[in-house]
């Protein structure tokens, strides 16, 4: 049987990982639904001894992330906050980390209620601004961690800039490449050392599982990372772990399509005399825009406008009929949510209104239904605001 040679972005992302199983043939990746594999002998086994560190769908999905990322490892994670949390835990009481200040809200409340009480050290800032950033650095600062762009302000970080920051002082970058996708973004080919996703979002894409994983190049830093997996124990499922690889078989379609609607209904709302600003890397309007068209091919479905009050925000949220009111982001059905109310709310509110999540905040990720159903929907919920 053929082994397809790695190629194009979508040829890798159905094929990449996989190959057609020994036994049967079959073309998809068998479903191992096992905690266990049997030894021929003693102190012999044939590559797999109990599913915690080893299982062949995950591996098959682990194989194909690195691919569409272009690392060399994948390590796939029950969840995108388990994913991160194993690169934190690579570090030692007394170690300190810099963070973008507007990372997802559940990233910002592991470093600041759970990890920091182990001893870890943590400092945000706004990583848009590199010279902040150099100022953050400490002696002991091991790990620098962007997202870009962030959820939900869309601001971006220049991820080669924020690597050789990192580097210069003997630390890594983490990117959190959730919003993006490799689709549009690849974070180690502009210098980082590890990739975070919460699988959960684009890369399952379907709204139908809790996942995360991570991508690196090196060959050490992927076994400390497996180091930590396997001694604590965040692994995802082998029904998880195929559904998460029968999403990234059609990762470039869909992203075209959530690119085209993301920038259509920035558009639409940038055009609308409802909000107040909207942001969106791929306007022009963007303060960053020019870093977007450096570091990204594509600007993704996510969108976020300013309303002006929480009381607008309700109207507009409680109106649509096709954008669904939920947390959440990435899958095919467009989804409208109030962050500061919904996904940051565990965000100090000083904090999120000093970064732009006020009340009046409403972010959107457009699916990839229809355009025109899509513009009408949102138009009709905007009337009387
Ligand atoms: C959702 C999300 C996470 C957390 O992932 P889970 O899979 O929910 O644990 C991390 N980063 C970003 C950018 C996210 O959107």
């Amino acid at each position: 049987m053929k082994k397809p040679p790695a190629q194009g972005f979508g040829t890798r992302a159905v094929h990449a990982g996989q190959s057609p199983d020994p036994t049967t043939g079959a073309i998809m990746p068998p479903i191992y639904q096992t905690s266990t594999y049997v030894q021929p002998e003693l102190g012999q086994h044939l590559g797999y001894e109990y599913a915690r560190v080893q299982n062949p769908t995950r591996e098959a999905l682990e194989g194909n992330l690195a691919s569409l990322e272009g690392g060399a490892h994948g390590l796939a994670f029950a969840s995108g906050l388990s994913a991160i949390e194993a690169v934190v835990k690579t570090l030692s009481a007394g170690d300190h980390v810099v963070s973008e200040e507007n990372t997802y809200g559940g990233t910002t409340r592991m470093f600041a209620h759970v990890l920091s009480r182990l001893g870890i050290r943590f400092s945000w800032v706004d990583t848009r601004d590199a010279d902040r950033v150099r100022e953050a650095f400490r002696p002991e600062t091991r790990l620098l961690l962007v997202e870009t762009p962030t959820n939900p302000m869309m601001r971006l970080s220049d991820i080669a800039v924020m690597a050789e920051i990192a580097h210069a002082s003997g630390a890594l970058l983490l990117v959190d490449n959730t919003f993006a996708t490799p689709f549009n973004q690849r974070p180690l080919e502009l210098g980082a050392d590890v990739v975070a996703h919460s699988t959960t979002k684009y890369l399952n894409g379907h709204s139908d599982l809790i996942g995360g994983a991570l991508i690196v190049r090196d060959d050490d830093l992927a076994e400390q990372i497996r180091f930590v997996r396997k001694s604590t124990g965040a692994v995802p499922g082998p029904m998880d772990a195929w559904l998460v690889l029968r999403g990234t078989k059609t990762l470039h379609l869909r992203m075209k399509t959530h690119n085209e609607n993301g920038m259509a209904v920035a558009r639409f709302l940038e055009g609308h005399r409802a909000p107040e600003v909207t942001y969106y890397p791929g306007l022009e309007s963007h303060p960053q825009h020019e870093l977007a068209r450096r570091q990204m091919t594509g600007y993704t479905g996510m969108v976020a406008v300013e309303l002006g009050s929480g009381k607008r925000a309700k109207h507009f949220v409680e109106r649509t009929r096709i954008f669904q009111l939920a947390e959440s982001l990435g899958g095919v059905e467009s989804i409208i949510s109030v962050p500061a109310i919904m996904t940051h709310a565990s965000v100090p509110k000083e904090r999120r209104d000093a970064m732009g999540v006020t009340d009046g905040l409403v972010r959107l990720s457009a699916g990839i239904e229809d355009l025109d159903d899509l513009l009408a929907d949102l138009d009709q919920a905007l009337e009387g605001i």
